[in-house]
């Protein structure tokens, strides 16, 4: 004769299975959710993240760079090409700051070799091609970068600042 297990059985007519499941559902449901809707949403970014490049102005809008090639000499992937001459008011000034951002390692080392905080690495990460070509970047583009992110540039390098 088969024998009954009624703290089973009680469990089984009580529905304690199920109940269980909703109780961890709801617990789970009104926690911050892991996931964002991307691209509606997006995570925290760190002020020290390597993204798209681009060169900065003074608010004068003078350019910053002083064609030092810094950059150029420290760049561990040679993605980065500098002409230089000299202006008729004695200052030094590029006249051609191409780089390969097919061979960039997003290392940051151009960045951190730059005396005038003029090449850097913005927050911007969104920034797909549809060709080889369009990521062969210009002095233009990269100025134009520098305009259009200067203010979340600027902003992520007052609070690396310190840590400098
Ligand atoms: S991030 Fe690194 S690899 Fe890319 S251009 Fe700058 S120095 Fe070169
Ligand atoms: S971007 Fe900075 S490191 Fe590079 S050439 Fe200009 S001033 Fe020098």
């Amino acid at each position: 004769m088969t024998q009954i297990d009624y703290t089973r059985a009680a469990k089984y007519f009580l529905l304690a299975d199920f109940f269980s499941a909703m109780k961890l559902g709801m617990k789970y449901f009104f926690r911050p959710k892991a996931t964002v809707n991307y691209p509606h949403e997006k995570g925290p970014l760190s002020p020290r993240f390597r993204g798209e490049h681009a060169l900065r102005r003074y608010p004068n809008g003078e350019e910053r760079c002083i064609a030092c090639k810094l950059c150029e000499a420290i760049c561990p992937a040679q993605a980065i090409t500098i002409d230089a001459e000299a202006r008729e008011d004695g200052s030094r000034r590029t006249t051609r700051y191409d780089i390969d951002m097919t061979k960039c390692i997003y290392c940051g080392y151009c960045q951190e070799a730059c005396p005038v905080d003029a090449i850097v690495e913005g927050p911007n990460f969104e920034y797909a091609t549809e060709t080889r070509e369009e990521l062969f970047y210009d002095k233009q583009k990269l100025l134009e970068n520098g305009e259009r992110w200067e203010a979340e540039i600027a902003r992520n390098l007052e609070i690396d600042a310190p840590y400098r």
